[in-house]
């Protein structure tokens, strides 16, 4: 089959929740995937923020097929090497002190949220706790995640959906202050809005929600899904802020593209929430995925990955800026380390498109921002490619 072939195939056999780029994603090699015909493209989209660490790493491959070779599946019944390692490694990086490991970053973020109303329950001796989230959220699919989401778009075909949500304005400490009630469990937001349009949280929100969490025993709910692993500049986008939140939610690069996330906790948290019983999962953190999750925390630990990020990404913000300066319909340039976009007013889909038929794999966020959330492991040289690229593109905008 060709890649048409291939492409009218999986039209016909998958489900249409996808439009997809018209291209079949065959191998990568460092930050270059290949397609089926051979065509070579530079990934600013690391599989929505997800191989961090590139493709063809033959550290983590070997130690993946080593594992293959061990032990793949056992069940949460019973104990594994590898994921107790990546546990304990987890905690070390993040200062929290339990860990779940889950099959996506949907899945955390349920269990964050049932971690939350458990804490709550048992701390007040009843149910019927609600929880904030904020407008132009991104948490997930499943309905528990849908609930938290704030986008009307996804939600409405779906309702009624959790009771007992309500959404505040982003980086607005005042909307958040109204919407407080004695039933408040938990606050929860991206540290960066990631699908909403890549918005840092303010300093000062950040704060005033963490000093407002304290104040009430509310839990602070940070999913660093998108943000985490690195892609800031630091482990944890949080810690740009010199805090900690109650509970946080991984995903997309913790394995670098092996399905598994993560929900952690601090202690004060664990003694009230979830018991044996109260939570399961089948494949969640099995010895798979425990060793790709060990191996992308050694490498990201030893070399230093998150530094690296935070080195490159001054330059790609540079580079950014420029393109800010030299074409007016570039509204706006946010971001933190390598999770950056651009906002533009002229059609993001088409730019995206215009990119993948020039060999860049560029995603958009929102409406109207390109998004770039490239492997960490980029280079310099890579930002001036990409570059080339895009100034071409939007000259043609004039
Ligand atoms: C991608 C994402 C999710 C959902 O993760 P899945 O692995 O797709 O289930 C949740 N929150 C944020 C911030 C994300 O970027």
């Amino acid at each position: 089959m060709n890649s048409i072939e291939y492409i009218e195939e999986a039209e016909k056999d998958l489900v249409h929740t996808y439009n997809r780029y018209g291209i079949v994603l065959e191998r990568g090699q460092g930050v270059y995937l290949f397609d089926t015909e051979g065509r070579k493209y530079l990934d600013f989209a690391a599989g929505i923020a997800v191989c961090a660490l590139g493709y063809g790493n033959e550290e983590y491959n070997s130690a993946l097929k080593n594992q293959i070779d061990n032990l793949i599946h056992t069940s949460n019944l019973y104990y594994n090497v590898p994921t107790v390692l990546a546990a304990e490694k987890l905690k070390k990086i993040s200062g929290m002190d339990r860990v779940f490991f889950t099959n996506s970053g949907t899945e955390a973020i349920e269990g964050a949220i049932k971690a939350a109303k458990k804490y709550a329950y048992t701390r007040d001796g009843h149910a019927g706790h609600e929880i904030i989230a904020m407008n132009h959220s991104f948490h997930g699919r499943s309905l528990g995640a849908l609930s938290v989401t704030g986008n009307k778009h996804y939600q409405e075909p779906f309702a009624p959906l959790l009771e007992g949500v309500s959404f505040a304005d982003f980086n607005d400490l005042s909307s958040v202050k109204t919407l407080i009630t004695e039933k408040t469990c938990a606050i929860i937001f991206e540290t960066v809005q990631g699908e909403g349009g890549i918005y840092p949280a303010s300093r000062e929100f950040m704060e005033g929600v963490a000093a407002i969490c304290k104040e009430k025993d509310i839990l602070l709910i940070l999913d660093e899904i998108q943000c985490g692993m690195g892609r800031s500049g630091k482990m944890f986008a949080w810690q740009h802020y010199g805090m900690k939140p109650d509970i946080m939610t991984v995903a997309k690069a913790l394995g670098c593209g092996v399905p598994v996330g993560a929900f952690l906790m601090t202690e004060k948290v664990a003694e009230k929430s979830l018991a044996p019983g109260d939570h399961g999962t089948t494949y969640g953190g099995n010895p798979l995925v425990g060793a790709a999750v060990n191996k992308v925390l050694e490498i990201m630990e030893r070399d230093k990955i998150a530094d690296h990020a935070a080195e490159v990404s001054k330059y790609l913000w540079s580079r950014l800026e420029e393109l800010k300066e030299k074409y007016d319909f570039v509204k706006d340039h946010r971001g933190l380390g390598l999770i950056q976009g651009l906002a533009v007013s002229v059609p993001v889909g088409q730019v995206s498109q215009m990119a993948l038929k020039k060999g860049l794999l560029l995603i958009t966020a929102g409406s109207d921002v390109l998004r770039f959330v490239p492997p960490l492991v980029i280079e310099k040289e890579h930002v001036d490619e990409m570059y080339k690229i895009l100034d071409e593109i939007f000259v043609s905008f004039l």
